[in-house]
């Protein structure tokens, strides 16, 4: 079976890798010179499996309401012509109900648990170095309100999953626990400490996985745009680049933010959103002090994230369309409160900063399903989580396609449901 997967992003690149261990013969297509330049480059690095708190609550869209106008807010919505995102908003609006944000916070905790699993699988099977590390991930707060609040929804996400793992530490166990936290923590009440959660450098995964699926017999066409597909009623039969068109069995979209762009041409609709983040790397060597676990500030909504000789801090989604531009005023924010709690955390005057588009779905949870045309399937719209769920969502639609029982439950995740 001929197998081509649209996109070498993670998803792209994980997917290809399940596909050939079963057998089938693929080939990946990126427009990119190589794999994982776009949203799987400089994100966040965390394998955060047990926060499930999707974005769509009412508590997230008051917060919005707040943080309109403001141009360094961890939301931004710059009001502009765009149906797309009024369209995508009222979607989002009518997943605030109780009912759904339990149904999506399970349907996020499944999948991120799922992930965990599949990637330690493949960690035990295959050599690969991607600078993983147990450290969990620490969620800090400035007020005692909002950490009782942290410590409920932690509460109640361990019911609906065993394996979350959490405490909570006071401001000085904080400090006690990561020393590096000593600025951070100032004006911080405590935080909740998610012992179960892992960090690791998606680009370097991606590259190293490159690497074996190349060893395994999967093909990487880089520097090719997929135009379209050529299909019948019921089936693709060819996918169409800009000098020819190649015959396949099956179609795998993993194109991430622009994959409904790509869909839409062939009458699928989904709801995926670019929700432009930023982030910001920092050279970092032995007399560096950054900490070692992973850090989110949930006032700021940045990441601190230690992987290899890099200390990346991460954050902020903007609603911008299919702008990459990177913005000093969204960026100068992320160096300032950087330099401020981790003043030695690198060396600040060699630092790169990145911007790139989440593939945001309205329920904050990606499409992992088959489609209207038998042979064509998708797995898009990972948004702020498609490291943490990368593995197991390319596992199941691996399964998916060759025709395998998946082991994850899908029924959330595919179309229409
Ligand atoms: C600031 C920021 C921080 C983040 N932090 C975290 C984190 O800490 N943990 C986490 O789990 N997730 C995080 N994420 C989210 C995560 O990075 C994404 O969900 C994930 O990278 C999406 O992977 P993907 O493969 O779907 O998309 P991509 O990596 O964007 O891959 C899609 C690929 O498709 C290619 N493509 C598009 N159109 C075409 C075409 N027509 N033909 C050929 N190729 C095409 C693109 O070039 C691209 O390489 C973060 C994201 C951002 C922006």
């Amino acid at each position: 079976m001929q197998v081509a997967v649209l996109g070498a992003g993670v998803i792209g690149v994980s997917t290809a890798y399940f596909l050939a261990k079963a057998g089938a013969k693929v080939l990946v297509f990126e427009r990119e010179s190589q794999a994982g330049m776009q949203c799987s480059y400089a994100n966040g690095a965390q394998l955060s499996y047990s926060h499930a708190d999707p974005w769509a609550t009412y508590g997230n869209v008051i917060k919005a309401i707040k943080w309109l106008g403001q141009n360094n807010a961890p939301l931004l919505l710059r009001p502009r012509v765009d149906p797309d995102m009024y369209i995508w908003i009222m979607k989002f609006l009518r997943n605030c109900s109780q009912i759904k944000v339990d149904k999506n916070t399970q349907a996020i905790l499944n999948l991120g648990f799922y992930s965990k699993k599949v990637l330690h699988e493949l960690m035990q099977e295959e050599k690969i170095d991607f600078e993983y590390s147990t450290s969990g991930i620490l969620h800090i707060f400035k007020h005692a309100k909002e950490l009782d609040q942290c410590q409920k929804l932690f509460d109640k996400f361990r019911n609906m999953k065993k394996e979350v793992e959490f405490s909570r530490l006071s401001k000085s166990d904080c400090m006690h626990f990561d020393n590096s936290l000593e600025h951070l923590m100032k004006g911080r009440i405590g935080g909740v400490l998610c012992s179960a959660d892992e960090i690791g450098d998606a680009f370097k995964f991606t590259q190293e996985l490159v690497k074996i699926t190349e060893r395994m017999g999967v093909q990487y066409n880089y520097d090719t745009e997929v135009l379209g597909l050529r299909k019948n009623k019921a089936a693709v039969t060819s996918i169409i680049l800009d000098d020819k068109q190649i015959e396949v069995d099956a179609v795998i979209v993993c194109l991430g933010a622009y994959g409904n762009l790509f869909l839409r041409r062939h009458d699928i609709n989904l709801p995926i959103y670019p929700m432009k983040g930023y982030s910001i790397s920092i050279p970092t060597d032995s007399t560096s002090i950054c900490p070692k676990v992973s850090v989110t500030d949930q006032q700021r909504k940045v990441v601190f994230s230690h992987i290899g000789n890099t200390f990346r801090v991460a954050g902020t989604a903007e609603f911008a369309g299919y702008n990459h531009e990177i913005l000093d005023e969204r960026i100068a924010p992320i160096v300032a409160t950087s330099k401020k709690y981790f003043p030695k955390g690198g060396d600040y005057s060699r630092y790169t900063a990145w911007a790139c588009l989440r593939p945001q779905t309205p329920h904050s949870y990606p499409y992992i399903s088959n489609t209207i045309f038998k042979n064509l399937y998708v797995n898009i719209g990972h948004g702020s989580l498609g490291w943490t769920q990368a593995l197991g969502s390319a596992k199941a639609i691996a399964d998916l396609t060759l025709k395998k029982s998946p082991e994850l439950n899908l029924n959330p995740y595919i179309i229409n449901n």
